[in-house]
């Protein structure tokens, strides 16, 4: 279908040249143009730059899926992709706000700026081989288990495409590409925005590797991370436990209390904690004891009210136990601000592009990992669903996407990369995203991504628009980052 259009489209050159400059006049002129006619020609111009680009970006996703590099270790990966944008004349600022492996790419000058973010972050212990059944490439190493390689490669894509349509037509403007590392773990974007560098985005887009294809418009669950810890005395545990006062015992106390809570909270409240510290042998009356808990509810609001009370519970649990606490704040995120006026320009983009088609083989390997994983064998599921206005609760899970939705109004799509319904975080994913049913799913989100930025650089209203309800939306607020003042990101070193 594309290619037929494509093909049709060489035919008009001509027209199309003088399309372009009357594209140029008006934008000179600085008059809103709604609608203009060309905007069809220049998607159409934009899909074939992301089509010409795609083995290459098929090369970028799979280069980045074998160095399966975890969060902020991600060096070959975004050297790769920073070495790409220079080549293309991108102009790239390494090391961004203290993450070596972040990386900030700008093409073009003045406004606006459109924003497109890249993650490429594997999973430890996730290593599989490009096969529909569970076969580590390297027994314990990681894997790309959320399909960050896939993420890179559509993100790219699309910069890259947007850059060559914007040197080609002289349209004014600065396209952006953010390399965001350590997105599964610290979130690199957490820092990112605290340190300025979504601050002058006109608008920004994101998307993620999924079972299914959707402009997300339910947001995202806000979180805080903390760690508490209790100090307690050692003693003997049994020549004179007496003498001691055990940190464990305010540990299970505190969780004790955290679920006694859960029926007190709303439904819509995750609470989920692991004890990373409970002592060191049975006939010591531990010390020292750590509980690592995270928050979670549809807003920030709702996750304050949580926390306040989880923080009595804290005390309590000191007072009783005769130890003290310290509770250390790791850093939160904001839930997801949705911009409804953006969003439905990316779905009526999704919507022109089309649904993925799968090849039989493609379909045969899609089931065979479900089976594997005994999921129902439904294959590919790529229709693209409608946009859904009235979402009260997000579904559980956080993102640090979030951080930059709350500074720029903020796109994210779904694109089917996977066979439908299997775990996620899983070697499924990993056989998923070195496979063409991977690689198809990158590039509808670049071509999806890469003609909502086209709009965005010729609409001025729209960008007004998604301005308008974003200010709406904050009701006064400016964005403050959750992470404690001063806070460094951490820093890891790669260990043999
Ligand atoms: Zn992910």
């Amino acid at each position: 279908m594309l290619e037929a259009k494509l093909k049709h489209k060489m035919h008009r050159t001509t027209y199309l040249n003088i399309l372009i400059l009357g594209f140029s006049l008006i934008l000179s002129s600085g008059i809103h143009h709604p609608g203009f006619a060309g905007s069809k020609e220049l998607k159409r111009e934009t899909l074939t730059a992301v089509e010409k680009h795609s083995q290459f970006l098929i090369d970028v996703s799979n280069s980045i899926w074998e160095f399966a590099e975890i969060a902020l270790l991600e060096h070959r990966s975004a050297e790769l992709l920073v070495d790409t944008l220079e080549k293309e004349g991108f102009r790239v600022k390494r090391g961004v706000a203290g993450l070596p492996t972040a990386f900030v790419a700008s093409f073009g000058s003045g406004t606006p700026t459109i924003g497109i973010l890249a993650e490429y972050d594997a999973l430890p212990g996730l290593s599989q081989e490009n096969l529909p059944y569970k076969k580590a490439l390297i027994e314990g190493k990681a894997g790309h288990g959320c399909g960050h390689n896939l993420f890179a490669g559509g993100s790219l894509g699309a910069a890259l495409a947007v850059k060559e349509i914007m040197d080609k037509n002289r349209m004014k403007g600065t396209i952006r590409l953010y390399g965001c590392p350590a997105e599964e773990d610290v979130g690199g974007k957490l820092y990112m925005a605290r340190d300025g560098l979504f601050d002058d985005l006109d608008a920004c887009l994101a998307w993620h590797p999924d079972y299914k294809t959707r402009v997300d418009v339910k947001g995202s669950q806000a979180i805080d991370d903390m760690e508490i810890e209790f100090f307690g005395k050692a003693s003997h545990a049994a020549f004179d436990p007496w003498k001691g006062a055990s940190a464990l015992d305010a540990v299970e106390m505190t969780v004790f209390g955290i679920n006694l809570l859960r029926e007190h909270v709303k439904p819509s409240v995750r609470m989920h904690y692991v004890i990373t510290q409970g002592g060191k042998v049975p006939n010591i009356v531990p010390e020292n004891a750590k509980l690592w808990l995270w928050v979670r509810d549809s807003n920030r609001e709702g996750v304050k009210a949580v926390v306040k009370r989880i923080e009595k519970i804290v005390e309590g649990a000191a007072v009783a136990t005769g130890t003290t606490s310290k509770i250390h704040y790791k850093g939160s995120y904001h839930e997801m601000l949705v911009n409804l006026a953006g969003s439905e320009v990316l779905q009526k983009n999704l919507e022109m592009i089309g649904p993925i088609k799968y090849t039989q083989e493609e379909a045969a390997y899609a089931k065979r990992i479900q089976r594997e994983t005994e999921t129902e064998e439904k294959g590919m599921v790529c229709e693209i669903k409608e946009l859904e206005r009235l979402v009260k609760d997000p579904e559980g899970g956080s993102t640090d996407v979030a951080e930059v939705s709350w500074i720029t109004p903020t796109l994210h799509i779904s694109t089917t990369c996977a066979p439908f319904g299997v775990p996620w975080h899983s070697w499924a994913i990993v056989a998923s995203s070195r496979h063409s049913i991977g690689h198809k799913g990158m590039l509808l989100a670049a071509k999806a991504m890469a003609t909502t930025a086209i709009d965005f650089l010729l609409d001025e209203a729209l960008l007004l628009e998604m301005k308008k309800e974003f200010k709406q939306k904050l009701k006064g607020y400016t964005y403050k980052s959750g992470l404690p003042p001063g806070q460094k990101p951490p820093l890891r070193v790669k260990k043999n």
